[in-house]
């Protein structure tokens, strides 16, 4: 399996690169856990009660995920959805994870979105 750190070709430039992809030598993100519920204790943070009740809120905002399009006509709106995805993901799951990377993703487009309207 390619591992992040080779597909991201971090040692590209010539020094030992210390991003924890790198020191852990996490997968790629295609082979990332992406479900949320049912993966094992340690990929989440926190205590199990917090996690079960924010497991259950992330999911609620998830399904709400493909209405939220961080291009979408309301810029304001997108970006507040995606900051709180971001922030409740962060706060529930371990990295690596596949949903971390998609959500900071959604909110940089989110920012930038915004940044233009
Ligand atoms: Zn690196």
């Amino acid at each position: 399996m390619t591992t992040l750190a080779s597909f991201l070709d971090c040692n590209r430039y010539l020094f030992d690169c210390v991003c924890p992809a790198c020191e852990q030598d996490w997968p790629p993100q295609d082979h990332l856990p992406s479900k949320v519920k049912g993966l094992p204790k340690a990929a989440y943070l926190g205590k199990e009660d917090a996690v079960k009740k924010g497991l259950s809120k992330l999911a609620t905002l998830l399904q709400g995920r493909k209405k939220n399009d961080p291009n979408g006509d309301d810029p304001d709106e997108a970006l507040r959805f995606h900051r709180n995805l971001c922030y409740l993901s962060g706060s529930l799951l371990r990295r690596p994870h596949a949903l971390l990377i998609t959500a900071e993703d959604d909110l940089h487009e989110a920012l930038r979105k915004k940044a233009l309207s």
